[in-house]
C-alpha cells in the first residue's frame, strides 16, 4: 500500500514524499478514502499513529480541488480544535508541510500570546484554522472569526478536551457552526462521555480504531524500576549517564515537580529544561525548540504541557512519577516509538504507587518487566496486589524507613 493507492493527488503525494513518508500508517489507510468521500469519522487512535496526516490530507485535497473563487476574503472552511497550544501549532505546521504545493492558506490561534498577529493573519483570509477553544471563542466574540462557511469540523484529542474542562466551550462553538458539515472526532480513549459527544455530533460515521486491544504503542519497550521516591532523582541521574538516552522526555505529576527535577539535573551537569503551563509561551517554545534541535537533550514536562509534543526520535520516555490515570500512561509513552521507530519507556514506581502500576497493567492487559539490577532498589519487592486502600496503612513504616531527602 502506498499513498497513491489512497487516491491522493500529486501535490500532496509530493509533500508527503518530502516529509520522508513512504508508506501510509494504518489510520491513514483506513481514514483517508472515506474522508475524501466526505464521510464523518470517529477515530480512536493513540498519539504517534499519524492521525494528523489522516485528517489533514483529505481536507487539503478536497479544498484544493474546489478552491474558493468568491468575492472578498476567503471564508474559513475547516476548523480543527485541539486542547493545547503546542498541539495546535504542531497541527498547523503539519498543514503547512502537507499543503506546501497547494495554494490553500492556514493559520493557528491559541491563548497566552498577544492576539494582534493572529487577528492580522485572520484578516487576510484562511481556508483552514487550527485553534484552542478559549482563544477561538474570544475571537469569535470579537467577530474576528466567522464560521458561517465552515465545511469541515475536527475535534482532536476529545478525551483530553473533556478532562481539561473544555466541554462547555466546545458546545458553544458547535452551536455557532453550520449544521451541514463534515465532522471528525478523534480520541485516544472512548469513555462513555466521548461516545455520547460522538453520537450527538457525527452523522453515520466511519469508525476507525487503531489497535484498540493494545493501546500502548507496540514499538515501545516498557519497563519499571521499583524505587523509593527519595531515590528517584539519583536513579534518574544514574540512568541519564547511559549513552543510549539521547533525547529524553521525563514526566512528573506536578509543575513544581517538573521544575525541581530539571533544576537538579542541571546542577548535576545534565542539560535539561522544564515545560509546563505556568511557563510563558515564549519559554515553552524556546524549551521545545532547544529540545527539538538537541541543544537540550532532556525535557521534563507535566502532562498537560506535554500533550502536544510531537518530536521525532525521542529515545526514552521516563515516568518519574506514575500517572494517576492509566490512560495517561498510554499518552505519555506514545511520545516515543513514533511512526514505527523503536522507543523505550521507563517508569519509576515507588511503594505508594504500586496500585497505579497495577492499573496500567490492567489497562494494557500485560505485565511490565521489572529492572531489578540498579543501584537504588526498593526494599519491597513487586507487589502489584498492593491496593490503593492498603497503601496508607503501611505508609507510616515506609516513611520512617526512608526519611525524605531535601533537595
Ligand atoms: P501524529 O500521530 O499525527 O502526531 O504523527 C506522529 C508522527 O508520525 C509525526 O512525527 C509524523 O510526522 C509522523 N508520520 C505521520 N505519518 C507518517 C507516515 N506515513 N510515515 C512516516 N511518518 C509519519
Amino acid at each position: 500500500m502506498c499513498f497513491k493507492d489512497l487516491g491522493l493527488i500529486e501535490p500532496l503525494l509530493r509533500a508527503v514524499a518530502e516529509e520522508g513518508y513512504t508508506t501510509p500508517t494504518p489510520i491513514q489507510i483506513e481514514a483517508i478514502p472515506p474522508l475524501l468521500a466526505g464521510k464523518d469519522l470517529l477515530g480512536c487512535a493513540q498519539t504517534g499513529t499519524g492521525k494528523t496526516a489522516a485528517f489533514a490530507l483529505p481536507i487539503l485535497q478536497r479544498f484544493h480541488a474546489n478552491q474558493y473563487k468568491g468575492e472578498g476574503t476567503r471564508p474559513i472552511r475547516a476548523l480543527i480544535i485541539t486542547p493545547t497550544r503546542e498541539l495546535a501549532s504542531q497541527i498547523s505546521d503539519s498543514f503547512g508541510a502537507y499543503g506546501a504545493h497547494t495554494r490553500l492558506r492556514h493559520t493557528v490561534v491559541f491563548g497566552g500570546v498577544r492576539q494582534g498577529p493572529q487577528a492580522k493573519a485572520l484578516k487576510k483570509g484562511v481556508d483552514i484554522l487550527v485553534a484552542t477553544p478559549g482563544r477561538l471563542l474570544d475571537l469569535m466574540g470579537q467577530k474576528l472569526i466567522k464560521l458561517r462557511g465552515l465545511e469541515v469540523f475536527v475535534l482532536d484529542e476529545a478525551d483530553r478536551m473533556l478532562d481539561m474542562g473544555f466541554i462547555i466551550d466546545i458546545r458553544r462553538i458547535i452551536a455557532q457552526i453550520p449544521e451541514k458539515r463534515q465532522t471528525l472526532l478523534f480520541s485516544a480513549t472512548m469513555p462513555s462521555a466521548i461516545q455520547g459527544l460522538a453520537d450527538s455530533l457525527l452523522n453515520d460515521p466511519v469508525e476507525v480504531r487503531v489497535s484498540p486491544e493494545t493501546p500502548a504503542a507496540e514499538t515501545v519497550t516498557q519497563s519499571v524500576y521499583l524505587v523509593e521516591w527519595h531515590d528517584k532523582q539519583a536513579l534518574l541521574e544514574h540512568l541519564l549517564t547511559g549513552k543510549d538516552a539521547t533525547r529524553v522526555l521525563i514526566f512528573t505529576r506536578t509543575k513544581r515537580g517538573a521544575d525541581k527535577v530539571s533544576d537538579h539535573l542541571k546542577r548535576a551537569g545534565i542539560k535539561a529544561d522544564a515545560i509546563h503551563s505556568d511557563k510563558t509561551q515564549v519559554a515553552r517554545e524556546r524549551a521545545l525548540a532547544n529540545f527539538k534541535k538537541g541543544k537540550t537533550p532532556v525535557l521534563v514536562a507535566s502532562d498537560v504541557a506535554a500533550r502536544g509534543i510531537d518530536i521525532d526520535n525521542i529515545s526514552h520516555v521516563i515516568n518519574y512519577d506514575m500517572p494517576n490515570e492509566a490512560e495517561v500512561y498510554v499518552h505519555r509513552i506514545g511520545r516515543t516509538g513514533r511512526a514505527g521507530t523503536p522507543g523505550v519507556a521507563w517508569s519509576f514506581c515507588g511503594v505508594e504507587e504500586r496500585y497505579l502500576l497495577s492499573a496500567v497493567e490492567e489497562l494494557l492487559d500485560q505485565t511490565i518487566d521489572i529492572i531489578s539490577e540498579h543501584p537504588f532498589p526498593s526494599p519491597l519487592p513487586r507487589k502489584s496486589q498492593i491496593s490503593k486502600e492498603a497503601a496508607p496503612t503501611k505508609k507510616k513504616h515506609w516513611r520512617r524507613a526512608s526519611r525524605p531527602r531535601r533537595f
